[in-house]
């Protein structure tokens, strides 16, 4: 019997003196007025990984009237197209030429294997060339049948200043899903990184300058939630907030913009279920439900956390996950050879086994797993591959983030039935249909509740391909041309050809 796969320390020594991170804002590195700093410990290893600035309002009120100024004085805002693309594009080279270095802080700060951190700084950098693609191809229209004596012009506009808050599960990854967007729009920003993850957002502001990015466009500022965020999200010079992150904050910064009627845009959590009907390919289905339960540890939006299995195969498809779990390698992240490294702090690793718990107390049975995970040499929190079968839609496991490499196996009978289960969620972010019926995919994709369905597919994603959640799971578009739109506005231009408008007063 195949016990699980475990990489043990690698022996890699850690960096000697913690990254160093401080806010950026109108173009100059700052310490907080308060002198606070905040340090971080690398969740794998439990060692000082780095120190950054402890912002408060003081902090975001100079970075938000920094980012007004800049976008009142045209620069950036309107800069041509072009010229905005360019530096992009150069953000984009800096970024590749920098990808060790920021995917060995990435891993350091998150605890992602540094594979998967190398594979998330060089795939942002696309992401940073598509949306310089975009800064030059987006425009409004024209309307020629109003009349010879009419013409209407749509045109879009930057919104302005926009706030830009990421968690930590993606760092540099979401970042590079708004920022570069927000930039090709010709938008100016104020951005606020995980207090747990800031670094890889730091050293994104020094190749922002060295892209020759103007001083005041990008402003960051570091620190936690309500200390900086509320403000970002309350002062009357933002006029939009991008948030990723949990559905409680997000309604609650919903909540704090409605003050001042900011556009909002929320990625927020997920429930995301892989139907799979009885004619499917169930090797590929079996390989992909564990990729989509354990990458990132199960700490992502897109987790493919609970699978609706058709009950007629549901033994064979729990005996080949259990088996494949078994062979995913475990551990240190720095080690090339891991796909799965550790959990993000120790309260969260409590709260993943809280779940699993009152799964069992509730019922349900335990495949696979089902506890901490002891990695030789390393001080931080790792959870087991975990598979929790008999699990019933009104477990809390069925139905909340659980955030952890937990799988959740319910059954159904028919496609009426995994339709409602699929939508029986407050969530809606993404689903999985495997079948090889053409017509049991697309009825399945029409019917989902979710921003996204794959077929017989999971978590492939596009920089062309717009990316976002339906119900609880978010509102506005990421990504793709949709993802430029979101930093637009848009404005009627009406004029009238000649003097040929009848005089609205009559003198009597
Ligand atoms: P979180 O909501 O705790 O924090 C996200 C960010 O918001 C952090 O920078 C945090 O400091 C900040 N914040 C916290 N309180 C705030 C407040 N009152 N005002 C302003 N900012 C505040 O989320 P997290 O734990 O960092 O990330 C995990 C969550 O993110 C999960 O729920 C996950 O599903 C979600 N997520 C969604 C997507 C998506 O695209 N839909 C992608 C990744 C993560």
């Amino acid at each position: 019997m195949t016990l699980l796969t475990i990489v043990p320390a690698a022996g890699v020594a850690l960096p000697v003196e913690p990254f160093v991170g401080r806010h950026l804002i109108a173009g100059a590195w700052r310490d907080s007025a308060s002198g606070e700093t905040y340090e971080r410990t690398s969740p794998a290893h439990g060692a000082l990984v780095s120190r950054s600035a402890l912002g408060a309002e003081a902090d975001a009120e100079a970075a938000i009237l920094a980012a007004r100024a800049a976008f009142a004085s045209g620069v950036w805002s309107r800069a041509l197209g072009k010229d905005r693309a360019a530096v992009l594009l150069k953000v984009a080279d800096l970024i590749e030429a920098n990808v060790e270095r920021m995917a060995l802080i990435e891993t350091l700060e998150s605890g992602k294997p540094i594979t998967q951190s190398r594979g998330e700084v060089s795939g942002a950098a696309d992401l940073w060339r598509y949306a310089a693609a975009l800064a030059r191809t987006r425009h409004g229209e024209s309307h020629n049948t109003l009349g010879d004596d009419m013409l209407g012009v749509v045109v879009k506009e930057p919104i302005g200043v926009v706030s830009v808050i990421t968690p930590w599960n993606f760092p540099f990854w979401i970042l590079s899903q708004k920022l570069p967007f927000a930039l090709a729009a010709g938008c100016t920003a104020v951005v606020k990184p995980s207090e747990m993850t800031p670094s890889t957002t730091v050293i994104l502001g020094e190749l922002l300058i060295e892209a020759g990015l103007p001083a005041g466009v990008v402003n960051i500022v570091l620190g936690y939630g309500p200390a900086v965020g509320s403000l970002m999200t309350t002062h009357a010079a933002v006029d939009m907030v991008t948030f990723t992150g949990s559905t409680m904050v997000g309604k609650a910064i919903a909540g704090a913009a409605s003050k001042t009627l900011k556009k909002v845009a929320l990625e927020l959590g997920g429930k995301n279920p892989q139907v799979i009907f009885p004619d499917a390919d169930l090797d590929s289905a079996a390989d992909a439900v564990t990729f989509g339960v354990y990458f990132n540890t199960g700490q992502c939006c897109n987790s493919g956390s609970r699978i609706i299995v058709h009950e007629d195969i549901a033994d064979a498809l729990v005996e080949k996950v259990v088996d494949l779990s078994k062979h995913v390698a475990f551990g240190d992240p720095l080690d090339p050879r891991t796909q799965v490294g550790a959990i993000i702090t120790s309260q969260h690793q409590g709260k993943i086994d809280d779940y699993v718990r009152a799964a069992v107390k509730a019922g349900a049975e335990i495949a696979l797993g089902g506890g901490p995970l002891l990695v030789p040499g390393l001080d931080g929190q790792f959870y087991q591959p975990t598979i929790v079968r008999g699990v019933t839609p009104e477990m809390a496991i069925a139905r909340e983030e659980v955030f952890g490499p937990v799988l959740s196996v319910l059954t159904f009978r028919t496609m009426d039935e995994a339709v409602a289960l699929t939508n029986d969620a407050t969530y809606g972010l993404s689903a999985g249909v495997w079948s090889e019926n053409v017509h049991t995919c697309l009825e399945f994709s029409r019917r989902a509740e979710a921003g996204t369905v794959w077929t017989n597919t999971w978590m492939d994603g596009f920089p062309e391909l717009t990316f976002g959640g339906v119900k609880q799971s978010g509102q506005g578009r990421e990504i793709g041309s949709y993802g430029l739109d979101e930093f637009l506005e848009v404005k009627t231009l009406v004029m009238r050809i000649g003097r040929t408008r009848a005089p609205w007063v009559k003198k009597l």
